[in-house]
């Protein structure tokens, strides 16, 4: 190199041509020159190769670690904070924040994932950016929505399309970028970037951007499988209300903070729908479950609204509605400070039962029973709160459906001494404890002879003597044991009454009135079983009364007249019992065949002092004429009762005047008598 000389100035050096060697040197040293320059050329390519090289081996490992973090997490949140705080690292940039597709795929929004190299100095945009929601279009992350790729920008405060730009212009931001997080085809969510100097997007930069934005894709894809499995674990598929798994998740906690704080407190309402059986016989399967999805969602409403107004009024107590079986729904009330707050949620419950449903083009009526039970520190567990809470709405459902109960422990004993009753009755029935009784029914024109006699049950019970039905009837009848009993009932009387007209040589026939519950009375069965007890017992058929409350045509008025239309033409007679009790509807009267109807005792007795109750008797009587059937009046006592009943015109009486119930031998002994 010539002296002082420099690369640049090398390129131009020429030398002396008057020596062949030196002209020769000079030849050599330009092509030392040239290969020099060469070299030099190919280590700086060399070099920008190996920058380059480097670069996208960061952003390979950048990827890496971003793709490794992802997989060990489940929670989208957790992976996009990782990948939020590594890319801003990484890149050297200032702020990234996260942001989420909501359940309308048309907003986007923070959520509260960000990362930000000095976040007091960045506080304001912070604050902007963590729970900032766009419009598809709208800002940055609403830009990468609409478009499904990303968008740059190199200086946001002077950005048109911005809405945080005096946030970013206060906190020195200037550029910014961001990309989509996609799942399949859809945009799931958008991570934005923001920096203080340019960001020149590249190749290398936008491909990386795109990996990284599909493997949180595939986190936020088993995040959605996850939380969709968890979902479908603690719900109702038919009304989306959470199931029990849930409900006891929450009722357990909710009983922790009881027990540890006894300023908290806490109660479970069992709601269960009344007669909703019916709906599916009559209307089918779908139509019940359309009948179920209907009411969760009007409970579902009703419960919000009266937490809406509660809170209104400085109220903080809190409720969960669940589906747990059925037709049968609980719901949690937890940390109400007045008991008044529940009874007057159960009240709002039924009261959204008011309106009627339309189901298969038919207005449905449904209603429901309640029963609350309040937690106190005598509970053990929310299993002991939900038996209570159930015991209460059986009991509202024995009170005539419809109302709610609420727990106490004068209920508990009753319940627990129904239950020990039930359980008697059953080993009752297996060990033929029952026994008839029979009182006799005499003709008002000659009190002296008897008619007929009433079958009365009694249960010769092992420890506390002869019970009458009052003690236990109706137990039998909810628990369904009365199908048993009555069926005994029947068959007894109808044998003893036929073994009395053998003995009487026939000659005699007083009839046999046989008391069929409701329930047994409308079995599909009956019929039959009536037939085969008839020719079981041998018994004149005309000497047997079956004697119905109103209830059967309650229940089923249709069935009941076919019923009655079949036992009647074989000569059975028919009785309507306790009538003036009950609804004591005329149409049922007039539509349904019975021989005979029975005046309660009620009105018997309170014919001595009052025109009114004498009154209410001559129009049965007069009624009962008219329809050409015979009238029997309950509860005879005394001498003027029976000659103002006579003078009435009432056919037959039944009562103490004429006797009480007796054993067989001496009913028959008084029909021998006659
Ligand atoms: P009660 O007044 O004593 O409550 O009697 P109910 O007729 O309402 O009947 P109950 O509560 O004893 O039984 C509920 C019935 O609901 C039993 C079953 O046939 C019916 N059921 C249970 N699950 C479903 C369901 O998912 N859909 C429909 N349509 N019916 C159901
Ligand atoms: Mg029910």
């Amino acid at each position: 190199m010539p002296p002082g000389g420099s690369l640049a100035s090398l390129k131009n050096f020429t030398p002396p041509v008057s020596d062949d060697r030196d002209h020769r040197l000079a030849r050599a040293e330009r092509r030392v020159v040239r290969e020099r320059a060469a070299r030099m050329e190919a280590e700086a390519i060399a070099e920008q190769g190996l920058r380059r090289l480097y670069e996208s081996q960061q952003r390979l490992l950048l990827l890496q670690r971003i793709t490794d973090g992802a997989n060990r997490t489940t929670e989208i949140e957790a992976a996009l904070r990782i990948a939020v705080t590594e890319i801003c690292r990484d890149m050297d940039w200032a702020f990234g924040n996260a942001l989420l597709v909501g359940d309308q795929s048309s907003t986007v929004a923070g959520c509260d994932v960000w990362y930000a190299a000095d976040p007091d100095a960045l506080f304001p945009f912070v604050e902007a950016s963590r729970h900032a929601r766009f419009e598809a279009g709208i800002g940055l992350p609403g830009r990468v929505l609409a478009d499904v790729r990303p968008h740059w920008i190199d200086n946001v405060t002077r950005d048109t399309n911005f809405p945080r730009l005096n946030m970013a212009a206060q906190c020195g931001l200037a550029a910014a970028c961001a990309f989509p997080v996609m799942v399949g085809d859809e945009v799931a969510g958008v991570l934005e970037f923001f920096a203080r100097r340019l960001i020149v997007p590249d190749d290398d930069l936008l491909g990386i951007m795109g990996q990284i934005g599909t493997q949180l894709g595939r986190v936020i894809e088993r995040d959605r499988a996850r939380r969709a499995l968890i979902h479908d674990a603690h719900h109702d598929a038919m009304t989306r209300l959470p199931n029990r798994t849930l409900f006891m998740k929450r009722a357990e906690s909710a009983f922790v903070r009881m027990t540890v704080d006894q300023q908290v407190n806490m109660a479970v309402i069992v709601v269960d729908l009344d007669g909703f059986k019916a709906v599916n016989d009559t209307l089918g399967h779908q139509a019940g479950d359309a009948l179920l999805i209907e009411v969760a969602s009007r409970m579902q409403a009703c419960i919000a609204a009266a937490e809406e107004e509660a809170r209104g009024s400085g109220a903080c107590w809190r409720a969960t509605l669940a589906r747990v079986g059925g037709d049968e729904f609980n719901v949690l009330v937890d940390n109400f400070d007045d008991a008044a707050a529940v009874t007057r949620l159960a009240d709002t419950i039924h009261r959204c039962f008011a309106a009627p449903s339309v189901l298969a083009g038919k207005q449905i009526r449904c209603q429901a029973s309640i029963g609350i039970a309040f937690g106190n520190q005598s509970y053990g567990d929310v299993e002991q709160m939900l038996r209570d809470a159930d015991l209460a709405m059986y009991q509202a459902k024995s009170r005539g459906r419809g109302q709610s109960v609420t727990f106490t422990e004068q209920l508990g004993t009753e319940v627990r001494r129904r239950t020990q009753i039930e359980h008697e009755l059953r080993r009752a029935i297996a060990e033929r404890q029952f026994v008839l009784h029979y009182q006799p029914i005499v003709s008002l024109n000659d009190p002296n002879s008897i008619c007929g006699f009433e079958a009365l049950i009694r249960w010769n019970h092992p420890m506390r003597g002869l019970l009458l039905p009052a003690e236990f009837i109706d137990i039998a009848e909810q628990s369904g044991l009365i199908l048993f009993i009555g069926d005994w009932v029947l068959g007894e009387a109808c044998a003893q009454a036929s073994a009395w007209h053998w003995r009487t040589g026939g000659e005699r026939l007083p009839f046999i009135s046989i008391n069929i519950s409701p329930q047994q009375f409308l079995q599909p069965e009956f019929v039959d079983r009536v037939h085969a007890v008839l020719m079981e017992s041998g018994i004149t058929p005309a000497t047997v009364r079956l004697e119905v409350t109103e209830g059967v045509a309650i229940m089923d008025a249709a069935q009941t007249s076919v019923i009655l239309e079949k036992i009647r033409a074989w000569g059975v007679k028919t009785s309507l019992d306790d009538f003036g009790t009950g609804f004591s509807s005329l149409s049922y009267l007039q539509s349904l065949p019975f021989d005979a109807l029975k005046i309660d005792r009620s009105f018997v007795a309170a014919m001595n002092g009052s025109n009114k109750s004498r009154g209410i008797v001559q129009a049965i009587l007069d009624l009962a004429r008219t329809m050409g059937m015979t009238v029997i009046a309950e509860g005879i006592e005394t001498a003027a009762q029976e000659e103002l009943l006579r003078l009435m015109g009432c056919d037959m009486g039944q009562g103490f005047r004429y006797g009480r119930a007796e054993t067989n031998t001496h009913a028959l002994a008084k029909i021998m008598v006659c």
